[in-house]
Formats: structure tokens, sequence, C-alpha cells
């Protein structure tokens, strides 16, 4: 079943690794609700004339360990359970980083495609007003996400700091370097999804370098990762976006089709030698070393999973397996980075923007990347640690290693009143 409902199939990740870590009852059932949700409609005058009225929303997950901290996504499949699931994902991310955030996440239900930049700017804007309330850099911080970038950043943070009568850069992450973003966030996603791969393929002495890579996603996160991996020597024999995609056997020009991308076309219609058109339901048959789904919720599901033909899946996009799906894989014997882990980059990079904006004193590229390099094999190592020593996935490990740290933070806080 592929309409799965997003926030049960994030429950129900969460129940497997409550039974491993023998999860307190009364934890577990306050961990799977969300602390606020607020609905919120946008009227936006259109540049026709006419008056559309967007809905959006704003969820904070949990503040046990700290502010929340979650991105901001544009997507005429919006919900607020799928928003709710990827708060929640958000709240176990920060916990298995050691971060000391709390998880939220935000959407507004809208095909930006369809919108001019002043209408997308009025939206914003309007968002943002909407929700001033519930965020800030001491309650919720935001970030980008799906077909948000640092344009919207940029709006949300102008807001804010308007409303609020002086400039506060660290109520948003992934803003313009010039007024308050920090280098290396774009690129964090697929940096960190690299430092973790490396690790991995070092320990299991597998060689990165000559491996096959499938990728399922050509946005921020995909095609980051796939001119990473390509420049050291990987071959991307497939990859799609939303529409379709490409592949070759001889492995893909990333650089050529990142400009391709770039002039506005789509995947499916590049053409060069040896190149072949591919649709998203073939690429996951598509056998090869490293699968990475980096585009969005449950694509790899009941349906397809046992078709899969790799050794390692590399979850770029935020659940991109729903929980039937990982146990096929599992009896597989394919090796899952979980998202929580292996996009970690981009929220690590976020956080040390965050503290940048505190402290107003900037980092170079070099720190910013080995110190995510740090945090994240810290948590992958932890990760390997626990799933090696009760023979559990990694994706059971990394949510049993959040939830102790937030059942730990709960038990210390004790419950208001
Ligand atoms: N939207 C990204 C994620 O899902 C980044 C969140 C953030 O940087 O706060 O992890």
């Amino acid at each position: 079943m592929r309409n799965i409902n997003p926030f049960e199939s994030a429950k129900k990740k969460l129940d497997i690794a409550a039974k491993v870590i023998g999860l307190a009852p009364n934890t577990l059932e306050y961990l799977k609700k969300v602390e606020r949700s607020l609905i919120v409609s946008m009227p936006v005058v259109m540049d026709d004339g006419r008056l559309e009225i967007f809905e959006g929303f704003r969820v904070h997950h949990s503040t046990l360990r700290g502010p929340a901290k979650g991105g901001l996504r544009y997507s005429p499949l919006v919900s607020l359970d799928e928003i709710k699931a990827l708060a929640f994902l958000m709240t176990f991310k920060t916990s298995l980083l050691g971060l000391p955030l709390g998880g939220s996440k935000g959407g507004i239900r809208v095909d930006p495609k369809k919108l001019s930049q002043d209408e997308l700017r009025k939206l914003t804007r309007r968002y943002t007003s909407e929700i001033l309330n519930m965020i800030g850099p001491d309650i919720d911080i935001l970030a980008p996400d799906m077909n948000t970038g640092e344009q919207e950043m940029a709006w949300i943070m102008d807001t804010y700091s308007m409303n609020k009568g002086r400039s506060i850069p660290g109520v948003v992450t992934g803003k313009p370097i010039e007024i308050g973003g920090t280098v290396g966030r774009t690129d964090a996603p697929g940096t960190g999804m690299y430092y973790i791969l490396q690790s991995l393929c070092e320990r299991q002495n597998f060689n990165l370098t000559s491996s096959t890579i499938a990728i399922q996603g050509f946005g921020k996160v995909g095609s980051v990762v796939a001119q990473i991996l390509s420049s050291v020597g990987c071959k991307i024999i497939a990859i799609t976006d939303s529409v379709g995609g490409v592949f070759s056997n001889k492995g893909l020009n990333i650089n050529k089709m990142i400009s391709w991308k770039q002039q506005g076309n789509l995947l499916k219609n590049y053409k060069d030698e040896d190149v072949g058109i591919i649709t998203n339901e073939e690429l996951f048959r598509t056998p090869c070393d490293i699968l990475v789904p980096a585009a969005t919720e449950n694509q790899i599901f009941s349906g397809n999973a046992g078709d899969i033909d790799c050794k390692i899946i590399l979850e770029g996009a935020n659940s991109p397996t729903t929980s039937q799906a990982d146990t096929i894989l599992n009896e597989k014997g394919i090796l899952v980075i979980p998202d929580i882990l292996a996009n970690a980059g981009g929220l690590c990079v976020s956080y040390f923007e965050y503290i940048q904006d505190i402290q107003s004193y900037f980092w170079n590229l070099e720190r910013v990347n080995s110190e995510m390099k740090r945090i994240l094999l810290r948590a992958f190592e932890s990760v390997i640690n626990l799933s090696d020593g009760k023979s559990i996935s990694y994706r059971t490990a990394a949510y049993a290693i959040g939830a102790e740290r937030l059942a730990r933070a709960h038990e210390l806080r004790g419950l208001f009143p």
C-alpha cells in the first residue's frame, strides 16, 4: 500500500524501536503526540486580480530538548498529517545528532511552479505573519525544505524582523549569506550523505569509487549528492525527477545534466550518447550497488520493495520508505541508512547557522564541514554499535537512540503542572 498515512507510518517505526529499548508506555504515548499544530489560511491577491486562499500548517512535535527546528515545504500534496510526520522525524533527527533542539515542520498546500515571484512573496510573508507567535529563535526555527530555498527564508526573516522591530536572523536557517546565512548550508544534505556513505563503505571494505548508483530526485539533495559521488569516480547509472529521467550503463555526465536542468529542461528530454529514458518505477528496479531515494515520501513501498536490486539504500528524502517496505528490505539483506541519519547534514549545518547568528561570528567552510562530519559520524558510530549489539536495523537503532535521549529529557523535566 502506497497511500499510507505518513504520520501512522512514522509512529510504527518508533513502536519497533520502543520495544527494543523497553521504552515506558507513558513516554511512548507522549512521543506519539505533537505538542501543537496550527492551521492557517493565506488570502493572496493574484497577479490577475483574483483572490486565492491557500492553506498552511505549522507543527511543533516536541520542544523537550530545546526550541523546535524544522523546514517549510511548498507542495500541492501537503496535509496536516504529512507535516505532523515530518515534524516527528525532525525530533528524532535532532535527538540522534545530540543537538539541543526539538522538532517541527511547516507546509503550504500550493504548487509554487504556478505562482509568480510576487505571488510567492505575498504568500510567504502572509504565512509568516499567520504563524508569528509560534516561531522565533528560542521557540521554533524554520529552514528550507521541498520547493523552498534562500529567497523564501529571506522573506520570512524580514517579515518576522519587521514585526519585532529589529533584525532577527536566528528565526530561520538556510538564509542567503548576506543576511546571516552560513557557508555550506546549500550543499550540506548531499555533503553529509557522502560522509556517511564513505564511512560505511570503509567499514564494509566496499569500494565506493567503483560503485554504480541510481538516484531518484534531482533537486537540492539529489543533484548535490550526484555531483559529489560522480566527482569521486562513482558511476551514476540512473537519475530521475518527478516525471522520469535517464539511464546509462556507462555512467551519466552529471555536470552536463545539472546545466540542462538549470536551463529549465526536464531530465527525460536530455539527449546524449548511450543515454536512454527511464521512468520512476523502472529506476527502483535498476540493478545497482547504491540506491538513493532523494525525492519524497513513500516511494519505496510494499509494491516495489521486492524488486529492488541493490546493496545499500541511502535515504536522501524524508521518509521515502514505508514501514512495510522496511521489513521487505531487511529480509532481502539490503542495508538501509535511514533518513534521520543519512540526510541530517542539512539540519546539522542549520544548527551551525543558528549558533553563528546568535553569536554574530561566522565560520569558514572548512570548519562547517569538519564539524558536520564529526557530528554525523559520531551519530553513525552510535547507530552501528547499537545495531550490531542488538542485531537490529540501522533505522531501529537510530530511533532507539533518539527515543532514549527524549525519554531521559522527559524524565528529568517531568510533566507540567
Ligand atoms: N528540511 C530539512 C530537513 O528535513 C532541514 C531542516 C532544518 O535545517 O531545520 O531535515
